[in-house]
């Protein structure tokens, strides 16, 4: 059972709504038709798309890898079927802007022969960054809608542990009921999902939250986790309220945290990830299962057989209507998503892809009822409605007067788009889209300020670089000159010194001719004078002998 004792807190505004859940969950899910052709577009998360490394005329299995993750905050794809690579060309994709986008097309052969894959029977003795690895490899990202890569969620980052993850099963959008019906019959496969989740994180605590108009979740839900979650698990059951399925809101609801404005829950210790999310770690964790299809709310006024079913990524939105039960009278809108958060589909030739949670058909008449826009009256009920406590037509009055710096000051990027303002608006003025028009406006003068920047820098660095080539051979230069002065003064002293060497041989020489002609006072003499100078030289070389005593001499 439930654990009625938990505290619960409330967030501002919300909206009790009509939930139109019953149509859709009458019967058990439905299995997966293979359709002849699946289209597979690159960009299917929150982040950088995949990268194809498949060629067109490749045979290949089901899960096996087909497009690589561009990047850290990127999702790999896998085949959901096995078959041929037909194409890898443009092809309209689910998108508000109803443009197309690369997409890898692949011809089913009708065998959905799977790939080898590698089994895990054991998480507890994994190491989380190599849970983190395996469910990034499986290509899993947030099926609650987002489309946020998972694993990167499943990082703590800094932290050694987080003090709670949040299991989203609020499901709290009407019609949705693809999450109430996989807790219905995969609830074994949420509760070992939701502790691999535990162990990769350390979380101190795990908290489901389910809306409590979902009884027959509830139950089977608080059954397996008696079975399984070994008391380390508390399913909560939560008052029925539009948002409350919101990471922000739900986190709210059962911790009391607030995220700071723009940051994350894990700011405040806590992690939340959807209920589909957890299923689909398990399938990736212990069965080695990539992320190759998911379920789906099919429903409406507009759609003969409301329902769930599992379903390929790939599949093309009017086969997979076609083959349930088809459209009812005539279609006024086809959503992907909810009536409030969902996006309005231009064509249904787009396919099914990984964050696709319901298609809602409505008719022609819902479609265009109450869509007659008057003037802002200042009624004051967006705000009452606002679950972030925003001011909604402070906001639309400064995305309508294009105004980007003042928008952002009143914290338009914590707008969740929930359309609860929307909702209540008297005068049907289509708040979000005016917000969203603002979001794209902001987004791409960031981009284009982030390139004129770059360019900028680039010219900078460029101008630096040249400056400091000039300065550098500048130096060279003056080296080079001091060096050729310094070798020239050199030489110049070398030859003062052999100027003066040569001088100085000079005077020397003079001296020697001047005693040479001085000795010659004894040229021309008598024959007397010459004997008296013989005589003297004989008597001095006597005296001579006599005076030097020999070495016997002076031995003895
Ligand atoms: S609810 Fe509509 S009319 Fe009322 S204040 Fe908000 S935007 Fe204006
Ligand atoms: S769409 Fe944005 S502004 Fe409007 S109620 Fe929701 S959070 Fe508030």
């Amino acid at each position: 059972m439930t654990d009625s004792q938990y505290k619960l807190w409330s967030f501002h505004g919300g909206l009790h709504l009509p939930g139109h859940k019953k149509m859709s969950t009458g019967q058990p899910i439905g299995k997966y038709f293979i359709p002849e052709r699946l289209i597979l577009p690159l960009q299917q998360n929150i982040g950088e798309p995949s990268e194809p490394i498949v060629s067109e005329g490749e045979y290949v299995l089901k899960g096996q890898l087909i497009a690589r993750a561009n990047g850290y905050i990127s999702a790999p794809l896998h085949a959901p079927t096995s078959g041929t690579v037909s194409e890898i060309t443009e092809q309209l994709i689910p998108h508000p802007s109803g443009l197309a986008a690369t997409c890898i097309i692949i011809k089913s052969d009708g065998l959905d022969k799977w790939v080898q894959l590698s089994p895990h029977a054991s998480y507890e003795n994994m190491d989380p960054s190599a849970l983190r690895n395996r469910i990034r490899d499986a290509g899993i990202v947030g099926l609650g809608g987002a489309g946020f890569p998972s694993f990167i969620k499943l990082n703590p980052g800094s932290r050694t542990s987080i003090d709670e993850l949040v299991i989203n099963a609020a499901e709290c959008e009407p019609y949705i009921t693809c999450d109430d019906m996989l807790m219905r019959e995969h609830a074994d496969e949420i509760i070992q999902g939701t502790l691999i989740m535990q162990h990769a994180l350390h979380a101190r605590q795990c908290l489901i939250g389910v809306e409590d108009d979902k009884p027959e979740a509830l139950k089977v839900m608080s059954d397996a986790v008696k079975r399984l979650g070994h008391g380390q698990i508390k399913i909560l059951a939560i008052p029925t309220l539009y948002p409350t399925g919101g990471e922000k809101q739900i986190i709210k609801v059962l911790t009391g945290k607030e995220a700071p404005s723009q940051g994350l829950p894990l700011d405040t210790g806590t992690v939340c990830h959807n209920v589909g999310t957890a299923a689909a770690v398990y399938q990736a964790v212990i069965h080695g299962r990539p992320l190759v299809s998911r379920i789906i709310t099919l429903t409406g006024q507009g759609i003969k057989t409301p329902g769930n079913h599992e379903v390929l990524i790939g599949t093309p939105v009017n086969e997979f209507i076609e083959h349930n039960g088809g459209y009812h009278n005539r279609i006024g809108k086809l959503i992907m998503g909810g009536p409030m958060m969902g996006i309005s589909l231009a064509s249904d030739l787009v396919p099914v892809i990984k964050t696709t949670n319901c298609l809602l058909g409505q008719t022609q008449q819902e479609a265009t009822d109450n869509n007659t826009v008057m003037p802002c009256i200042r009624c004051g009920a967006c705000m009452d409605a606002c679950p972030v406590n925003l001011l909604p037509q402070q906001l639309y009055w400064y995305a309508f007067a294009r105004d980007m710096d003042k928008i952002q000051d009143y914290n338009l990027f914590d707008c969740i788009e929930c359309g609860c303002c929307c909702y209540v608006c008297p005068s049907n003025i289509p708040l979000v889209q005016y917000y969203r028009f603002a979001k794209t406006e902001i987004w791409a003068q960031e981009r284009e300020k982030k390139k004129s920047d770059r360019a900028r820098n680039r010219h900078e660095f460029r101008l630096e670089r040249l400056e400091k080539q000039k300065k550098e051979r500048g130096e060279r230069l003056r080296k080079k000159k001091a060096a050729l002065n310094k070798s020239k003064s050199t030489d110049k002293k070398d030859n003062d010194k052999q100027q003066a060497i040569a001088a100085a041989l000079t005077r020397v020489r003079e001296k020697q001719k001047q005693h040479s002609v001085i000795s010659k006072n004894t040229d021309n003499l008598t024959a007397d004078q010459k004997k008296k100078i013989e005589d003297a030289d004989k008597r001095r070389q006597q005296n001579n002998n006599e005076k030097v005593p020999s070495e016997e001499d002076s031995d003895s």
